[in-house]
C-alpha cells in the first residue's frame, strides 16, 4: 500500500471508528449521493467491500457481507418463535431485512416502518441486490414514518419486531429508539409469546453502548440474549440483542436450528446455520466482561449515543 499522501487526490469515504481513528475507503464509482430530509447518503462502489450504502458517514451494509448482518439479525428470533405470522420491521431501508423475513414460511404479513421515504426510493432503484424484489411482495405493508411514533400508537400486534436502525447518534433520527420508554412501547405491540431483536452497535468499538442496550432491554423483558456476528464492513464484531418473556434463541442447539431452517426457511442461506448460530451466542471473554461490569441503561432523559 502506497503512502496516504500519494492517494489523497482520489475520493475516499472516511468513517470514524473511534475518536482520532478512521477507516478510509476509496470510492470507485458513485451511484447516488446527497442528503434527504433526515440523513446524508451515498450509494457507491467502495474499495475492499464493494457496493455499499453509507448514511451520515457510516457504512450501513455492503454487497460483500450484508448477509452476515441481515441473516444474523432476522433468523434467530424468527426460528426460536413457534411460528411468527406477523412481523414488524422498523428501519431496514435497504429492504434486505424484509427479504430475509419473507423467506419464513410462517410469515403472513410484514409491516416495515422507515422514516425516510427518499432513502427507501433510492434503495428500490439502486439496491436491487439487497431487496431482491421484497418491496413488491403482497405480504408487505410499507409505512413511511417514525418507528417510535408507530409503536406508541400501534393498532396491530406482532409476533416479532425487528429493529434495523441506524446507530443511536446525538441528533440522529434513531436517537429515541434505544431507550426504556421505546422498548416499553415495543412490548405493548407484541402478541403474547412475541420477541424483539435489535442491532446493538459494535461490542468492540462501542462496548458500553452495546451493554447499555442489553441492560435497557433487560428492564422490560425477562429473557435477554446479547449475541454477535462479524461484519468486515462495520470494521469488526457486530452486536445484536434478542429479548422476550418466552422466546429464547440461545436455547436452540445447532441441530435444532438446522432442522428449523430446513422446515421453515425458503432458499439457500449464505451465513446462518446451526453451527453459526451456536458461535453467535458464545461471546468472547472481553465482551462478557463489559456486559457484566456495565450497570447503566438508557432513558429518554439520559439516552445512549455511539462515541463517534
Ligand atoms: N444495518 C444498519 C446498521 O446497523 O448500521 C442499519 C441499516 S438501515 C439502512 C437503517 C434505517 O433506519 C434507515 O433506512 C433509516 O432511514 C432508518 N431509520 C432511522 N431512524 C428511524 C426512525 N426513527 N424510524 C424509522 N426508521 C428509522
Amino acid at each position: 500500500m502506497g503512502c496516504l499522501a500519494q492517494r489523497l487526490p482520489w475520493r475516499f469515504v472516511a468513517e470514524w471508528t473511534s475518536e482520532g481513528e478512521m477507516v478510509l475507503r476509496e470510492v470507485k464509482r458513485i451511484y447516488a449521493a446527497g442528503a434527504t430530509r433526515y440523513q446524508e447518503y451515498m450509494i457507491a462502489e467502495l474499495a475492499g467491500i464493494g457496493k455499499a450504502l453509507v448514511l451520515d458517514g457510516k457504512v450501513q451494509s455492503s454487497i460483500l457481507d450484508e448477509h452476515w448482518y441481515h441473516e444474523a439479525l432476522v433468523h434467530p428470533i424468527l426460528l426460536a418463535h413457534q411460528c411468527p405470522r406477523k412481523v414488524l420491521v422498523i428501519g431496514g431501508g435497504e429492504g434486505a431485512t424484509v427479504r430475509e423475513v419473507l423467506r419464513h414460511s410462517c410469515v403472513e404479513h410484514v409491516t416495515m416502518v422507515d422514516i425516510d421515504e427518499e432513502l427507501v426510493e433510492l434503495a428500490k432503484k439502486h439496491l436491487a441486490e439487497w431487496h431482491q424484489g421484497a418491496f413488491s411482495s403482497d405480504k408487505l405493508e410499507l409505512v413511511i414514518g417514525d418507528g417510535r411514533r408507530y409503536v406508541e400508537n400501534c393498532h396491530r400486534k406482532y409476533d416479532a419486531i425487528i429493529l434495523d436502525l441506524v446507530d443511536p447518534m446525538e441528533g440522529g433520527p434513531a436517537a429515541r429508539l434505544y431507550t426504556l420508554e421505546f422498548y416499553r412501547a415495543v412490548k405493548g405491540c407484541l402478541r403474547p409469546g412475541g420477541a424483539v431483536v435489535t442491532q446493538a452497535t459494535s461490542p468492540t468499538l462501542s462496548p458500553r453502548v452495546y451493554a447499555v442496550i442489553r441492560n435497557t432491554l433487560a428492564k422490560v423483558f425477562t429473557i435477554v440474549r446479547p449475541y454477535v456476528s462479524y461484519v468486515r464492513s462495520y470494521n469488526g464484531l457486530w452486536g445484536f440483542v434478542a429479548a422476550s418473556d418466552t422466546v429464547d434463541p440461545a436455547k436452540l442447539s445447532a441441530k435444532e436450528v438446522d432442522e428449523l431452517i430446513a422446515a421453515r426457511i425458503r432458499g439457500q442461506l449464505r451465513f446462518y446455520d446451526g453451527e453459526t448460530h451456536e458461535w453467535m451466542f458464545r461471546l468472547p471473554l472481553p465482551v462478557r466482561q463489559v456486559l457484566s461490569e456495565t450497570r447503566d441503561y438508557a432513558t429518554d432523559e439520559k439516552p445512549v449515543y455511539v462515541p463517534v
